[in-house]
């Protein structure tokens, strides 16, 4: 359980910030409801900070595409809301809204079938597409301070290591309109956001075992990957 001294969503158990079922002409709920750990309450001032944000035209635009883009992926019908669109198809509507002409594409050497795919899609949709791998740079692991026994193909194997560094740089410096990852590692994605200046959206995450569906683990972690819960004494 979160502590109150930090926001703590994730073990919220009302969500009262949803107002589920109210009608748009409602009063915003009240605080009285949510738990201590709740950062509408911990940290009220952020609030305001972020609606003076979104008060900018420029981020209040981007915003307004952002949760129109959410709207149409959904269908209301008489059994209920069905959802509609794949997040292929999002980023190709929601690039087309933002009137995004050149996409930039940062991929895992691992997925270069799928950035070959992506982009035959992209540019099938009329977009140029601006692509790096990786391993671009051809940098042997040795430069950033990788031991021989620290080689994926062993210690007397060249090994390139990611630059995701440069694949940042590439994409910036391209000018495009809107960056997409697709497959970097762990830590490799991190570098990558830290450097990336441009807007950024993700297609998929590696997840080498489960077809990178990182969730695909959670969904069985009542079963198989029950060792994910175990609690660390
Ligand atoms: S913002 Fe508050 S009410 Fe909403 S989920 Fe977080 S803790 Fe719960």
């Amino acid at each position: 359980m979160a502590k109150n001294t930090y926001p703590g969503c994730a073990h919220c158990p009302t969500r009262v910030c949803e107002n589920r079922g109210e009608k748009a002409d409602s009063r915003q709920p009240s605080l009285d409801k949510v738990p201590a750990f709740c950062p509408m309450k911990l940290m009220p001032e952020a609030y305001s900070a972020a609606m003076n944000e979104y008060d900018k035209s420029a981020v209040k635009e981007f915003a307004r595409l952002a949760s129109v883009q959410e709207f149409q992926c959904y269908e209301r019908r008489p059994d209920g809301l069905r959802t509609k669109l794949p997040r292929m198809e999002e980023v190709i509507q929601f690039a087309r809204k933002c009137g995004y002409k050149r996409l930039g594409l940062a991929f895992c050497g691992g997925l270069a079938y799928e950035a070959g795919l992506v982009t035959e899609i992209l540019e099938n949709n009329g977009f140029e597409v601006v692509s790096v791998q990786c391993k671009t740079g051809a940098v042997p692991k040795e430069r950033i301070g990788i031991k021989p026994d620290e080689k994926i193909a062993g210690p007397e194997a060249w090994e390139t290591m990611c630059n995701p560094i440069v694949q940042a740089m590439i994409i910036n410096w391209s000018k495009v309109d809107m960056a997409i990852m697709l497959g970097l590692c762990i830590g490799h994605d991190t570098l990558f956001i830290k450097y990336c200046d441009v807007p950024l959206t993700v297609l998929a995450v590696k997840d080498r075992v489960l077809g990178h569906n990182p969730l695909a683990a959670l969904y069985t972690s009542g079963t198989y990957y029950n060792r994910l819960k175990n609690k660390i004494e």
